[in-house]
């Protein structure tokens, strides 16, 4: 470990590489530094692990972590350990000569994060451990899993409290999750008893990802296209059920797709394996059911694809959320059948009684969660608005990067609607009155609401100009009027629409505006994926040097090979485009690019540059 005390922004540089805290990070980051209990809210990729992974080099002692799964542990470790942070993990997977060196490690102090499986703290050594050391920070990683509510529940996270409470001095608790409802925040500020934390949720959307819903005839179908057309790429192909995955990696084997598949009924061996498969980039495809992936950061998960329709939208934006990690574009793809909705009711009566006792309540609320994922599915409306709308989050009605945007939307002139709005709520001014959206919207529709007529609004000249268009498209206009200062819509309580000092530009300077609205009438489908986007808008400056890219990718697949590590633990391919793109020839060059840190610029810097030189040079 380099020497000298950091502050975080060395660190965040000289170990993992970034040159800037994504939203919510430094936040989370200053909180624990001032041993304050957190709870950070963040969607699947969001980078989690940094907020605590900081704060465990600057604070004293050792900072155990709590993940869920053991399988991933190792990643977690290496990755941690090639960037130079000394890190360790106990599960049932150590032989024992290996766990005790592990424990004794532990106690000389050797290690700055320790992760432990939940099934651990049933232990009296982990127990022993935990008392006799100094433990600054307990993170609670998937912290949702604490939680019935939650969609993952695991009854052995409930030991985490006795683990705590048998520590000698009370340590700062991080909960880390990607679930959003009130329901599991409770349930995890609750069971964790959190003292005054600091409660952050950021932002849900992920730019890069793109939506797609695709309901065809034939699923199978669908999906080989898709796989033929993007044979380069890794992705994960999501299934309901066990059955499926087995035929569906039956099948694709037989076709020749690298596949490996993941579900609860298989042996541990064969689990761990296939996912190292997978994770290795031996079999860049994976089949799985929802019990894969809790935790994976593949970061070159290029799509995430649904077999059938999940049973929550909690549960399809972790599991999508897997997809594009490293920043570069992903394709998120639903096959949907209606059969979907059938599984799914099946699967939800089903998972109540083994484990825990079957509770109608529960059963009622994962119905109705699946009735909200059956809207996803079927809507018309932009689909990452749909999905942000889900976890309380405004978004514009149009994001452009979803199937729905690409096939309903179109660039649609607003000027004549635009400036019957505008006039309308002039017209209410001039009568010295102001009303909210659903007002206006009625007037501008001629109806007959009880209100408008009592207060005579249907006398006004705007009165029914637009009734031929619906609220809802009236109401995207507005609220686009709004966004760009043509109107202002404020009050304390109820918020009111007014005139704003640019509303005369429409219609006295008869400028003409425009916006991306529903098409009226449905054109055939005209899909674009994100290979298509990612050649349209050039990722970053710079031209990408695709042989070059290839080349890179080859050493890296050489040095991690040697490494025995997966690939993306060298370098993410975010890194290496990067790379291509920039060509940098000296170390100092390469320290630049995103991801590289100290140690991997001692470990790689040569070697990379020294690639990026040769390739530089004319061919003689
Ligand atoms: P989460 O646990 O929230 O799902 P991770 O902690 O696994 O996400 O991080 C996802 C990816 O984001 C990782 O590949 C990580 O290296 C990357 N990442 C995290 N923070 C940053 C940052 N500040 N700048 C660039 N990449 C980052
Ligand atoms: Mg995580």
């Amino acid at each position: 470990m380099p020497e000298q005390a950091f502050d975080k922004y060395t660190i965040l540089k000289n170990y993992f590489g970034f040159t800037e805290f994504r939203t919510g990070q430094e936040e989370v980051i200053n909180a624990l530094l001032e041993q304050r209990d957190v709870l950070a809210v963040m969607p699947t990729g969001a980078g989690k692990s940094l907020c605590y992974q900081t704060p465990a080099l600057l604070l004293e002692g050792l900072t155990v972590v709590i993940s869920p799964l053991i399988s991933l542990m190792k990643d977690q470790v290496s990755g941690l350990s090639s960037a130079g942070i000394p890190a360790a993990y106990l599960n049932s997977s150590l032989m024992p000569d290996e766990y005790h060196e592990t424990i004794a490690n532990v106690r000389n102090g050797i290690y700055k994060i320790l992760y432990i499986a939940p099934e651990r703290l049933k232990r009296d050594d982990v127990h022993l451990l935990g008392g006799s050391l100094g433990i600054s920070l307990v993170v609670v990683d998937e912290a949702h899993c604490i939680s019935q509510w939650g969609h993952d529940f695991r009854p052995s996270y409930l030991l985490v409290n006795e683990f705590i409470k048998r520590l000698n001095i009370r340590p700062t608790i991080a909960a880390f999750t990607a679930t959003a409802t009130d329901k599991v925040k409770n349930d995890i500020l609750a069971t964790l008893k959190l003292d005054n934390p600091f409660i952050l949720t950021t932002g849900f959307n992920r730019e890069n990802l793109y939506f797609e819903v695709q309901k065809p005839k034939d699923k199978f179908s669908a999906l080989i296209s898709y796989l033929r057309a993007h044979t380069d790429k890794s992705g994960i192909v999501y299934c309901a059920t066990r059955k499926t995955v087995d035929e569906l990696h039956d099948a694709l084997s037989v076709k020749g797709f690298a596949v490996a598949r993941y579900h609860a009924g298989l042996e541990d061996t064969e689990r761990r394996e296939n996912q190292d498969h997978f994770i290795y980039d031996r079999k860049p495809l994976m089949i799985a059911t929802n019990a894969f992936g809790m935790g994976i950061d593949k970061s070159n998960v290029s799509f995430v694809i649904h077999y059938n329709m999940p049973k929550n939208i909690e549960s399809y934006y972790q599991e999508v959320g897997r997809a594009g990690r490293d920043g570069s574009p992903a394709d998120c793809i639903l096959l949907y059948s209606p059969r979907d909705i059938r599984i799914n009711e099946f699967l939800i009566n089903k998972s109540q009684g083994d484990e825990v006792p079957k509770d109608e309540a529960i059963i009622a609320h994962n119905l109705s969660l699946l009735k909200t994922m059956t809207y996803y599915a079927t809507s018309d409306d932009c689909l990452r608005s749909r999905l942000l709308a889900y976890f309380g989050e405004q978004a514009p009605s149009y994001c452009g990067n979803c199937s729905n945007c690409n096939t309903f939307f179109e660039n649609t002139d607003i000027t004549l609607p635009a400036q019957k709005i505008i006039s309308c709520v002039f017209r209410i001014e001039q009568r010295g009155r102001r009303f909210g959206k659903l007002m206006v919207i009625d007037i501008l529709r001629g109806s007959k609401n009880q209100k408008l007529l009592h207060n005579h609004l249907n006398t006004l000249s705007t009165y029914g100009i637009m009734s031929d268009t619906s609220a809802q498209r009236i109401r995207t206009i507005i609220d686009h009027l709004v966004n760009e200062g043509y109107l202002l819509f404020s009050g304390d309580e109820y918020p009111v629409l007014s005139p704003s000092p640019r509303s005369g530009e429409l219609i006295f300077e008869k400028k003409s505006l425009s916006m991306m609205l529903a098409k009226e009438t449905e054109p055939p489908p005209r899909l674009v994926s994100s290979q298509q986007l990612e050649n349209l808008q050039e990722f970053g400056h710079g031209q990408m040097d695709e042989a070059l890219f290839a080349k890179l990718r080859e050493l890296r697949s050489r040095l991690a090979k040697d490494a025995h590590v997966p690939s993306y633990i060298i370098f993410s391919d975010a890194s290496l485009r990067e790379m291509s793109r920039k060509k940098p020839r000296t170390l100092d060059q390469f320290q630049g690019i995103s991801g590289v840190g100290l140690v991997k610029m001692g470990k790689y810097g040569e070697t990379f540059t020294k690639l990026i030189r040769e390739h530089a040079k004319p061919e003689s």
